[in-house]
């Protein structure tokens, strides 16, 4: 269920502070150290899994959960658009091994990504 060496399960217990925006039973928000844009949420199943694709395997109700929370953040925080954004594997850019929606706003973003 949570894994003792994962930094995003010790943000979901406490144990690491974060900077909470929502949290239910299943998922939780908060904002990312190093936001990429005046609005960079991270957004996570609050059980343990290491990509969003592990997600969708075990529980894919949670993935709409999770991009739902990411909708409904992201008209709380007053933006019309956005960009969310899962990377999955380390040449995607995953850097953090639990699966996590990044949700970013307040600026224009380019396409295609680097
Ligand atoms: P990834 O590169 O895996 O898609 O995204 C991981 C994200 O986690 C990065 O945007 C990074 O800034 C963020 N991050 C890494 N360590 C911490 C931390 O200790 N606290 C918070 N709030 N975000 C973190
Ligand atoms: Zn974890």
């Amino acid at each position: 269920m949570s894994d003792q060496n994962c930094l995003f399960c010790k943000i979901v217990s406490g144990q690491i502070p974060a900077t909470i925006i929502e949290k239910n039973d299943r998922v939780t928000a908060f904002n990312d150290i190093t936001p990429q844009a005046p609005i960079h949420v991270l957004i996570i199943p609050n059980q343990h899994f290491t990509t969003m694709a592990q997600v969708a395997e075990n529980d894919l109700k949670l993935v709409g959960e999770i991009i739902e929370m990411a909708d409904k953040l992201a008209k709380q925080l007053g933006v019309q658009s956005y960009r969310t954004n899962i990377n999955t594997g380390a040449d995607a850019g995953q850097s953090v091994f639990h699966a996590h929606l990044h949700l970013l706003g307040g600026r224009a973003f380019a396409w295609p990504p680097g």
